[in-house]
């Protein structure tokens, strides 16, 4: 179970928006590749706009913390990865229970892909966001011991890398059909970059 404290929420939210930040390039690349090149830029926006109300962020509850965060990724990372990360962060603040147990949140978790693939009119093995958190959930349900993080970190990294040869059949690298295989889902990247970046401070590296 993970008890979360102001100093705890603070590290959280500010390691993850700046692992995105510093991810820019790399995300800008990946969207030039199969896209149009904006999800680094995108999500850098939304991730300042965090960070600029850090503060309020880091002394509200988990839940409108959650919520908080949501508003201005919706308002500031715009594209499709916007909506739905916002729609990702939004559902997690409505069910992640106080009592952060494994599989409270695993549940939490699972309602907000379901909340993704509603708005998104998605499903996994689209090339996709989706292609990492379903995995990731599929790692929180089955691992029940100390190894957990490791297991996230692994799931992380190869479902990311699993989005290499699959063809996009929704979102913008969609359109390029047959084109799209080769190259790593910009969303998937980001998602793997989250998870490592709530990990790290959770297994407490600097
Ligand atoms: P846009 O595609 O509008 O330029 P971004 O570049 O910011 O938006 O985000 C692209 C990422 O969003 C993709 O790499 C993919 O992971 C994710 N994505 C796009 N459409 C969907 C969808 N319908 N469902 C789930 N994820 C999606
Ligand atoms: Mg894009």
């Amino acid at each position: 179970m993970i008890t979360l404290d102001p100093n705890l929420q603070k590290a959280l939210v500010t390691r993850v928006s700046d692992r995105i930040i510093a991810h820019t390039d790399e995300l800008v690349t990946l969207d030039q590749a199969i896209g149009d090149g904006d999800h680094g830029l995108n999500m850098k926006r939304g991730f300042e706009a965090v960070m600029a109300d850090i503060d309020r962020i880091s002394s509200q509850s988990l839940a409108d913390a959650l919520k908080t965060i949501a508003m201005a990724l919706i308002m500031k990372v715009g594209g499709a990865s916007g909506p739905l990360y916002g729609t990702l962060f939004q559902s997690l603040g409505k069910s992640l229970p106080e009592q952060l147990t494994r599989e409270g949140m695993a549940n939490a978790f699972a309602a907000a892909i379901d909340a993704v693939k509603a708005r998104g009119k998605s499903d996994v093995g689209q090339k996709t966001m989706l292609d990492v958190l379903a995995p990731l959930l599929q790692t929180l349900r089955e691992v029940n011991d100390e190894t957990l993080f490791v297991r996230l970190r692994a799931t992380a990294q190869s479902a990311s890398e699993a989005t290499v040869p699959m063809k996009a059949t929704r979102g913008r690298a969609s359109f390029l059909g047959e084109r799209s295989i080769g190259h790593m889902d910009p969303g998937a990247r980001s998602s793997a970059l989250i998870m490592f970046a709530i990990l790290d401070v959770l297994e407490g590296k600097s």
